[in-house]
């Protein structure tokens, strides 16, 4: 099976120092860079260390580098598994996505990174989440840019495969060793977007709320004067947002509902569905 280098026409190759034999990708594995933010800092890590190299790299301004042809081995997830099959770099794409990975902080106002950086946590969205697969700390989401270009490239990928049976993050086929991406990370919305598989906690808010017919106060305006807004996967303040909306962005307003006692409603926001706190937001009429 020949593979294209460049599945996608605009994305640009880089060729990274270590290249591995032929494969046949079953899986997409999610990454971390867990280093600094600074566009190419990690790109050009990666490509040119003689002992990791990863398939693509995903910067927060959503610009995306390939550095091993799809169909070549890279060493990207270490010691792995993946349904009783272990060496995951021997049948996976990996994709590294620019991110401080954990951070802690001692005063709930500035956020560390391992390498020492600091982030004011309220200027970077960080915020505090624990899981079993992660554990506690403290958390910087993706950007937008970074969620929309991943899901054309997963897309992509998932089309121009035919092997590919899944997208998983690292922590999932290296447990107890691996704790990317990190607990912020949309997966199950992605997937179900990419793999048209169930969103377990998006399928509960459709259940709970209406649908808002189009042409009657079906608009919305973001208000959060000086600020954005957070578009939720699901309608609550659980670890979940998929991006941010700036103030004074008008949206189509598609479900409503209540949850816990606050009014929400799911809006559309650069191509994705997502919920938003209606408080937030300012009625602007129809749309037709
Ligand atoms: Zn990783």
């Amino acid at each position: 099976m020949q593979l294209q280098n460049h599945l996608i026409a605009k994305i640009p190759f880089q060729q990274a120092t270590r290249i591995g034999r032929e494969i046949k990708p079953r899986l997409l594995v999610l990454h971390d860079t867990a280093g600094r933010l600074d566009k190419g800092n990690s790109a050009d890590f990666l490509r040119n260390h003689a002992k990791v190299s990863v398939h693509f790299v995903l910067e927060r301004d959503g610009f995306i580098e390939q550095q091993v042809p799809t169909n070549r081995h890279a060493s990207h997830a270490g010691r792995s598994s993946y349904k009783g099959a272990s060496g995951v770099n021997g049948f996976s794409v990996g994709i590294e996505i620019v991110n401080p990975g954990l951070m802690t902080s001692l005063d709930g106002v500035t956020a560390t990174t391992w390498f020492g950086q600091n982030f004011d946590i309220i200027d970077h969205g960080i915020q505090y989440a624990e899981t079993p697969h992660h554990g506690a700390g403290w958390w910087m989401p993706y950007t937008e840019q970074q969620i929309t270009s991943l899901t054309e490239l997963l897309r992509c990928l998932c089309s121009g495969i035919s092997t590919i049976e899944d997208i998983v993050p690292h922590w999932f086929i290296s447990p107890g060793r691996k704790i990317d991406t990190n607990p912020l990370f949309p997966l199950d919305s992605i997937r179900a977007l990419v793999l048209g598989r169930d969103d377990p906690e998006a399928d509960k808010a459709e259940e709970g709320s209406k649908p808002v017919p189009s042409g009657r106060d079906d608009l919305a305006m973001i208000h959060a004067p000086g600020d954005s807004l957070n578009m939720r996967r699901w309608p609550s303040f659980a670890p979940n947002v998929l991006q941010s909306i700036p103030h004074g962005t008008v949206v189509p307003i598609v479900r409503a509902g209540v949850f816990e006692g606050r009014d929400w409603i799911k809006v559309v926001y650069g191509g994705i569905e997502g919920w938003v706190v209606k408080s937030h937001t300012k009625q602007t009429g129809a749309s037709a």
